[in-house]
């Protein structure tokens, strides 16, 4: 077998099989500037046949290259560096390449070329851009379309909600008022539909922004507190609000979006409760200079959230499972809207939850510090006082045991059943059928694990309940508490 030795004409010669199959294109000229071999994938590229053509280095990079009486100019130096360069087939069309031509000698000086197709990658350059450019397009009319039929459909809901605000304020008779509330409420939650998928679509069109002012944080609290306030008490449950004392009077930021934000997670937590409590917390975590970190926690003793359903709970339209969406209610909108907001707010958004112990939904948002008050703060220690929020909040969660009001036949469980029983009772007596329907759903959450007697029971009491039939109703009840 031939040996092959250090010469660099030697190594190609060994090599040529190699360079042969090699999926990037190689050729190779003299000091004359003829090509001495091309291997496959330039033959293939270029259409140059390396014995029937007598090609020369100028003839593939034109540009790059001069043919003279004696061989030829090149534009660069040779050496490591990959040059742009636009690379000729023997038809005279070009394709865009990177090239890279070192050189070595052997009985004179040999030139390698290795050249890269890139036209492919332009390509998908292009579509990239078009394919974006069109999804952009799309996307503007979408939200226009969106923005406009939000809007159109806005103004009738109004209309409405109008006309039975009046009506309500003129009528005696309790049936017809009954009626006109229950026509109240739906365009309440209509309008609150209606403004998620504006604020949605406003998001994702990049038309969102924030409308910094300065206003009174306290004020702010108090007024989210008020907007949930009534339906937690009237659903049983206790609420706990703490707002850390460094944090100042007045702050500045859009106080309408973060409102929104702890309105979205406080409805959910009223939602998903049906005993136990609610708790809010506010605490300043970082403050450099005019600028402040706020932490808020907002958590519940709710129905909980599997650990697999947390990860796509941000995301648009995601509502755990669709037993929920024909249970609760929603659109799946909220969480996502707010963690866009947060962001935009220079903060994030994550939950810790279990199912059946609650949800606990922590927050942080940047906000400005009028100067007046600045003055009056005392530093803090970034690190130490968000470890310190941390701290509380998985504390607070964490010594939330998993409720045994749901494990029936559980001391608490009984309790909660005997408490609801009479609280269903005096409703369907002063025929507060609303109330009364509430605290059916909450004695079947109650009796879920319950023997069938039982569950067949409550169901029977929910549709006495749902026709408004007090006899029957109060019937139930009382065959309820002899069970029990
Ligand atoms: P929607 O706008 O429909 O209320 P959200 O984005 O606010 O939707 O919430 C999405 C889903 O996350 C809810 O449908 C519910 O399944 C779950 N979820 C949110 N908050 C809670 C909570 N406090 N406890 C239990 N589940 C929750």
């Amino acid at each position: 077998m031939k040996k092959h030795g250090g010469t660099p004409m030697e190594k190609y010669i060994k090599y040529r099989d190699l360079i042969d199959d090699l999926l990037q294109m190689s050729v190779l000229f003299g000091e004359d500037g003829m090509v001495t071999y091309i291997n496959k994938a330039a033959r293939e590229q270029l259409q140059f046949d390396n014995k029937t053509d007598r090609v020369h280095i100028s003839d593939i990079f034109p540009n790059e290259f001069e043919r003279t009486a004696t061989g030829f100019k090149y534009a660069y130096e040779f050496g490591s560096d990959i040059h742009d360069m636009m690379a000729y087939r023997k038809n005279k069309t070009c394709f865009r390449t990177e090239t890279k031509i070192v050189v070595d000698s052997y009985e004179g000086l040999v030139y390698l070329c290795m050249i890269r197709d890139v036209s492919k990658s332009d390509f998908l350059e292009k579509e990239i851009l078009r394919v974006t450019k069109e999804a952009e397009e799309a996307m503007k009319v979408k939200s226009e379309f969106v923005a406009n039929v939000t809007h159109e459909l806005r103004t009738p809901v109004n209309g409405i909600l109008g006309n039975v605000r009046e009506l309500i304020s003129k009528e005696e008779n309790k049936e017809t008022l009954k009626g006109l509330s229950i026509i109240e409420r739906c365009c309440n939650d209509m309008n609150g539909i209606i403004n998620n998928i504006l604020d949605f679509s406003k998001l994702e069109a990049g038309k969102f922004t924030l409308e910094p002012r300065r206003f009174c944080f306290r004020n702010m609290m108090d007024y989210v507190k008020a907007n949930h306030i009534n339906k937690i008490t009237e659903k049983g449950l206790e609420f706990f609000m703490t707002i850390s004392p460094d944090i100042p009077e007045d702050i500045i930021s859009d106080e309408l979006r973060i409102s929104q934000v702890l309105n979205n997670l406080l409805s959910n937590a009223c939602k998903f409760t049906s005993f136990g409590k609610i708790t809010v917390e506010v605490v300043r975590t970082t403050q450099l200079g005019s600028k402040a970190e706020l932490f808020f926690i907002v958590m519940d003793t709710g129905v909980g959230i599997d650990q697999s359903a947390q990860d796509k709970l941000f995301k648009s339209f995601s509502q755990v499972d669709a037993t929920i969406s024909r249970k609760y209610g929603g659109t799946g909108l909220g969480l996502n809207i707010c963690k866009q907001l947060v962001e935009m707010m220079g903060g994030s958004i994550s939950v810790n939850s279990e199912k059946n112990k609650g949800s606990m939904f922590s927050f942080s948002i940047w906000v400005d510090i009028p100067d007046d008050e600045v003055a009056e703060l005392t530093g803090t220690e970034p690190d130490i006082a968000m470890h310190k929020a941390m701290l509380i909040a998985r504390e607070m969660y964490e010594n939330e045991q998993v409720d045994e009001s749901r494990i029936y036949g559980s001391e608490k469980n009984k309790e909660e059943l005997n408490k609801n029983i009479s609280k269903l009772i005096l409703s369907i007596e002063m025929e507060n059928w609303e109330k009364a329907e509430m605290f059916v759903n909450v004695i079947r959450e109650l009796t879920e694990e319950a023997p069938r007697e039982m569950k067949t029971l409550a169901l029977k009491l929910k549709m006495a309940v749902q026709k408004e039939n007090t006899e029957k109703a109060l019937e139930s009840c009382e065959t309820f508490g002899e069970l029990l």
